[in-house]
């Protein structure tokens, strides 16, 4: 969990990598059935567009069948899912019906500033779907690819801070409730991300001790 921008697919790109696990993004599910113009796609392309969260019931039967498909069996990471206090409870019945345990819920903490800031940087390859950031050192696309990279609709400073505001008013009472049962490993998103790969890492160690 994480504002938008905070690094969210970064890390969890990182965790792919390191530990070998699935990485499910609902960002990038919603966002491939919009450049498939499938009937989901259409419903959701205004909300995404004006920095809107999506309906609950559209997210929640997407991930519902992600969840049904045998490759998650290695495990999984969720990547801007859950993101209302209503997915958080969706969340927990899906698990249940599939006898899957929660390991830990990781918020990414930045400031709005930061946020905006990063997001006027980001460039996606269409090629390979790889996001880079020129405003952010190790992050930088090369040169040869410059002139193919494109920006995502919903990163414009108005809508940034649209999709911040939905962040505090809809997705801070999800991350309370993940606080309160005691599941919350908060990092600091505000350094470069390998430095906050290696403090989420040294995080993820003292839960797997159980710590
Ligand atoms: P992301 O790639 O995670 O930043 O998500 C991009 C956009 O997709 C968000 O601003 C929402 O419009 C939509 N979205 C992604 N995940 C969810 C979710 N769990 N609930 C509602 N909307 C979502």
């Amino acid at each position: 969990m994480g504002a938008p921008g905070s690094g969210k697919g970064t890390q969890a790109e990182f965790l792919v990598g390191q530990f070998g696990m699935l990485h499910i993004s609902t960002g990038e599910m919603l966002r491939d059935a919009i450049d498939r113009r499938t009937d989901l796609g259409e419903l959701v392309k205004p909300y995404m567009k004006n920095g809107h969260l999506v309906p609950d019931h559209h997210v929640i039967s997407l991930v519902e069948d992600r969840l049904s498909q045998s490759d998650i069996e290695a495990g999984f990471i969720l990547d801007g899912f859950p993101r209302t206090l209503h997915q958080v409870f969706a969340m927990d019945g899906l698990m249940q019906g599939q006898g899957l345990t929660l390991d830990g819920v990781i918020v990414i903490d930045v400031s709005e500033e930061t946020v905006v800031e990063r997001a006027s940087g980001r460039r996606v390859d269409p090629e390979t779907t790889k996001v880079y950031n020129l405003n952010i050192k190790g992050e930088r696309p090369p040169a040869h690819i410059l002139n193919r990279l494109e920006k995502r609709d919903d990163d414009s400073e108005e809508i940034i801070r649209q999709r911040m505001a939905s962040y505090h008013q809809e997705t801070d009472p999800a991350v309370e409730e993940y606080a309160r049962r005691g599941h919350l490993i908060r990092i600091d998103g505000s350094a470069l991300p390998d430095t906050v790969f290696e403090e989420l890492c040294r995080r993820l160690e003292s839960v797997e001790q159980g710590s």
